[in-house]
């Protein structure tokens, strides 16, 4: 057994000198049995944010936190087992997309999803909008789910990854969050639990998104998709666009409408379709190495349009509480916001950017949100955007419409959209790709 000794441990990471992989791992795992104290895990966290964590270190960080908890056993299921992570914005709903589109192809995604903190909303309390939803189901149930229909859509349990729900309590109470390997480590170590042959990222930049600058979010993407094909996943970076809001909507109730529109064939926002789409198709060719981006897309939307995502996604619903008649009657069975409040423009122009970040914290204080964790949420309250970046507007048009309890003030939502006179180059939604591939690839398939 390794002797460490953590004053010396934490003393090298001040120094800014490299640790010894024994030492490492020693450290971390000392400190899940709880045998390092909180204050020395803070106090390397601190000199970690400041003096950096090298890619090996992150490496195995990451491994350190994979192997903390429980990890999935996909390998029976039958098929290819890929999954999506985004680093989050606001009205980013593709994963209640992906899911059924690519169970609907034979690919199975075990989804771990989030809920909603701050200014972006979560994939778990968008789904408990519909009436009767379970999340939380144990683990025997989301196996069976997983296998019978391809897809199953999961909250983070206690015994998954334990070392990060420790680790990033402590670094959100001591401003050591925004750190590349701290965050590569923890999103990499939840996602390498579940036991995937592929993982595609969608890391956001702009005002909505967790890293505001491209070149920040263009180095978590590589650091991102580096460690997780050291851990044996072949990954798939998007750098998207997050400076407006993904989408026409808005809040829970009104973003599951908007995928039922996307699963049926309706009208779909153009930017909401082309990331949904270009993810899906990366997800697909990390299941099917063979396959390219026409065969792909082919495949995707022929299970569009005949119809088996939207029933893959009935099916996956019911199996996780949803009575049948009310899977099949969405959106019509979501519930609904009492008042409708325009938000007008007050001046002529071109719609010159959207402060998604403030949008979501205003909707959060609507109800639509949390402003803290034990906060319950209001499925109805939402908004839709009428005006995205680009568009002329007259005084007076509807910029956006808020569906909300009762009459609210429309002025601080007004406030965020900056109206100007200069025409607007909206940046394209997918800005860049970045797959690297696992150097001891597992053939499973
Ligand atoms: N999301 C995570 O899961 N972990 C981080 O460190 C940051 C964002």
């Amino acid at each position: 057994m390794t002797t460490m000794n953590p004053i010396e441990f934490i003393m090298e990471k001040r120094e800014g000198k490299a640790h010894a992989r024994a030492e490492f791992e020693a450290f971390f795992q000392a400190y899940v049995r709880d045998e390092i104290p909180d204050y020395q895990m803070a106090a390397w966290l601190m000199a970690a944010y400041i003096n950096g964590v090298s890619t090996e270190e992150t490496a195995w960080l990451t491994a350190a936190i994979r192997t903390s908890g429980a990890v999935l056993d996909c390998r029976d299921c039958g098929g290819p087992v890929v999954d999506k992570h985004s680093t989050g914005g606001v009205g980013d709903k593709t994963s209640i997309v992906l899911l059924p589109l690519l169970a609907a192809c034979d690919v199975y995604v075990p989804m771990i999803s989030g809920r909603g903190l701050g200014h972006t909303g979560g994939t778990l309390d968008k789904l408990e909008a519909i009436p009767g939803m379970t999340v939380r189901l144990p683990r025997a149930t989301y196996d069976e789910i997983l296998r019978a229909h391809g897809g199953v859509f999961m909250a983070q349990t206690d015994d998954i990854a334990p070392l990060d729900k420790k680790l990033y309590s402590l670094r959100d109470v001591t401003g050591t969050v925004e750190s590349i390997g701290l965050i590569t480590a923890s999103i990499i170590g939840k996602k390498a639990a579940e036991d995937l042959d592929g993982l595609v990222l969608d890391v956001k930049w702009g005002r909505g998104a967790f890293m505001q600058e491209y070149d920040d979010a263009y180095a978590l993407a590589e650091s991102l998709a580096t460690v997780g094909a050291s851990l044996g996943m072949a990954c798939t970076a998007l750098l998207t666009d997050m400076n407006e809001p993904l989408g026409a909507y808005v809040g829970n109730s009104v973003e599951i409408a908007e995928c039922i529109a996307f699963l049926e064939g309706g009208a779909c926002d153009a930017r909401l379709y082309e990331v949904t789409m270009a993810l899906a198709r990366e997800m697909y060719m990390l299941a099917y190495p063979k396959s390219d981006e026409s065969s792909a897309m082919t495949h995707l939307e022929r299970v569009l349009k005949d119809g088996t995502a939207r029933e893959r996604l009935s099916a996956i619903l019911c199996a996780q509480g949803v009575e049948k008649r009310v899977a099949d009657e969405l959106p019509d069975s979501l519930p609904t916001a009492p008042e409708t409040c325009c938000v007008r423009a007050p001046r002529d122009g071109i719609v010159q950017a959207i402060a998604s970040n403030k949008i979501g914290r205003l909707l959060a204080q609507e109800g639509a949100g949390r402003m803290q964790l034990t906060d319950t949420i209001d499925p109805a309250v939402g908004m839709k955007i009428c005006a995205p970046c680009g568009t002329q507007v007259a005084e007076g048009d509807t910029l956006a419409e808020l569906y909300v309890r009762r009459t609210c003030d429309t002025a601080p939502f007004a406030a965020c959209f900056t109206l100007g006179d200069e025409s607007v180059s909206v940046p394209p939604i997918v800005c860049d790709r970045i797959a690297v591939l696992p150097t001891d690839e597992r053939k499973k398939l």
